[in-house]
C-alpha cells in the first residue's frame, strides 16, 4: 500500500500548450493496470487546439496484458485468407486500450440529489443581493435581470460562495495530507481566517482520534465496475485499519453521498490491489471548531446499485448533451441567418410592443414608525407595511 505516484505541476504558462495539464497522477496498479488522473482548468488549451469551457477532470485506465480480442501483436486475420489487417479492438498496438473511468465524484453527483442545496444557494444569492444593495451596486429599481448580473458578477452570489467551499474543502484536505506525511501540525496562521474554524476542528481530532497513516490521497479504480477516485486517509485508529472521508460542512451536516462515496472507494481500494480495511468512517469538520464521525452507512448493494444506475444514465445523459449541442448550433445558425428566417413569408415583422409602466394605483401612506437606519441612508422615502 505504498505511494506509487508521481504527482507533475506544469510550469511556464501551460494554459496556452495544447493538452497541457495542471495535474497528472499516475499509478501502476498490479494485475489491473495504470490507471491516470488528470485534471486542468477551463480556460485552459485543450489538445484540439481550443480552450476548454469547463474544468477537465478525468481518470483513465489503461489494463495490463494482451489486447482484449486475443490479436497477434496487433495483427488480426484479414478478409481475404492468409493476409492480416490492424487489430480494430487495440489498434495495432496489441494491448489493450486507455479507457476513461467515470469518477466517483461525478458518479455521486448523477445519483444523489443535493438536499438542500436550492435553499443554501437561495440564502446565499439573497445575501449577495444585500451585499451588493450596501455596496451601491443595485438599486432596487434595477431590472431583476440586470440585479443577477451584477451579483453574479461582482462574486456575491452563490457560484462564489460554493467555490469558497471548495477551496475551503481542498485546504482542509491538503492539510490533512500534510500532517499524515510529514506529521507537520496544522497552523492557523497559515490559512485563510475564513478556514481556522475547520483547521482548529482538524486538528483537534487529529489530537483525539491519534490516527497512524498507513496510505494518503491515492488513486483507486474498479475496473469491472468502470469508475475511479481518490481517497483520503487509511490510518490505524485503536489497532484497527480504516479508511476515512474528511469532508468540511459549515454547519457540521454528514450527507447519504458521504457514505456512498466512502463505500465505492472503499470497494475500489480492493479492487486495485490495496487490501481490506476493517472499517470506514465519514469525519466531518465544521466552521465552529467542532469535528465529529459517522460508521460508513452505505453497504455493497448501495455501491452496486449506484454504479448499475449511473451506467444506465450516463448515455441517457451523453444523448441529451448531444442532441441539445446541435440544437444550440441550429439555433445560433437560424439567428446568424437574418431576422426573417424562420418567419412566414410576406408577414411584416412584429413590432414591439411598449413595455408597459408599473401603476402605482395610490400615493403610499407614510410608514407610522419608520426605519431610522433606513431614513438615514437617504434611499428616498420609507416604504409603506404591505
Ligand atoms: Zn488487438
Amino acid at each position: 500500500m505504498s505511494p506509487s505516484f508521481h504527482e507533475t505541476v506544469a510550469e511556464l504558462d501551460p494554459s496556452v500548450q495544447p493538452g497541457a495539464l495542471q495535474h497528472h497522477i499516475t499509478r501502476d496498479l498490479p494485475g489491473v493496470g495504470v490507471l491516470d488522473f488528470e485534471s486542468a482548468p477551463a480556460g485552459w488549451v485543450a489538445k484540439n487546439g481550443e480552450r476548454r469551457s469547463r474544468d477537465h477532470r478525468a481518470y483513465y485506465l489503461t489494463a495490463h496484458g494482451p489486447c482484449p480480442a486475443g490479436c497477434d501483436e496487433g495483427r488480426e486475420p484479414g478478409a481475404r485468407p492468409g493476409t492480416t489487417r490492424k487489430c480494430k479492438t487495440c489498434g495495432g498496438t496489441g494491448q489493450p486500450k486507455r479507457r476513461q473511468l467515470i469518477s466517483v465524484t461525478t458518479l455521486i453527483g448523477q445519483i444523489t440529489p443535493k438536499a438542500g442545496l436550492m435553499p443554501w444557494a437561495e440564502a446565499r444569492g439573497i445575501e449577495g443581493a444585500v451585499e451588493a444593495v450596501r455596496r451601491g451596486l443595485i438599486d432596487p429599481a434595477d431590472e431583476a435581470a440586470d440585479v443577477v448580473r451584477v451579483v453574479r458578477g461582482a462574486g456575491l452570489g452563490a457560484d462564489r460562495a460554493r467555490d469558497q467551499a471548495a477551496d475551503r474543502g481542498l485546504d482542509v484536505h491538503a492539510c490533512l495530507e500534510r500532517y499524515m506525511l510529514t506529521g507537520e501540525p496544522p497552523r492557523l496562521q497559515d490559512h485563510p481566517v475564513e478556514h481556522a474554524g475547520y483547521v482548529r476542528a482538524l486538528a483537534l481530532w487529529l489530537d483525539v482520534v491519534q490516527p497512524e497513516p498507513v496510505s494518503v490521497e491515492e488513486v483507486v479504480c474498479d475496473p469491472d465496475a468502470g469508475y475511479a477516485g481518490r481517497y483520503d486517509l487509511v490510518a490505524k485508529v485503536d489497532g484497527q485499519v480504516g479508511l476515512f472521508d474528511a469532508k468540511t460542512s459549515e454547519r457540521g451536516g454528514i450527507y447519504d453521498a458521504a457514505h456512498l462515496q466512502l463505500a465505492l472507494r472503499r470497494r475500489a481500494m480492493v479492487a486495485s490491489g490495496d487490501g481490506m480495511v476493517d472499517f470506514g468512517r465519514v469525519v466531518l469538520f465544521a466552521a465552529d471548531g467542532s469535528w465529529r464521525m459517522m460508521d460508513q452507512a452505505a453497504d455493497d448493494g448501495l455501491v452496486d446499485a449506484a454504479v448499475d444506475f449511473a451506467h444506465r444514465l450516463g448515455p441517457v445523459t451523453a444523448l441529451c448533451e448531444r442532441e441539445n449541442r446541435q440544437a444550440r448550433r441550429e439555433q445560433a445558425e437560424r439567428l446568424a441567418a437574418g431576422p426573417a428566417s424562420g418567419r412566414l413569408p410576406g408577414r411584416p415583422p412584429r413590432q414591439p410592443r411598449p413595455v408597459a409602466r408599473h401603476r402605482r394605483a395610490r400615493p403610499r401612506p407614510p410608514r407610522r414608525h419608520p426605519s431610522p437606519r433606513l431614513a438615514l441612508r437617504g434611499d428616498g422615502p420609507p416604504r409603506a407595511p404591505r
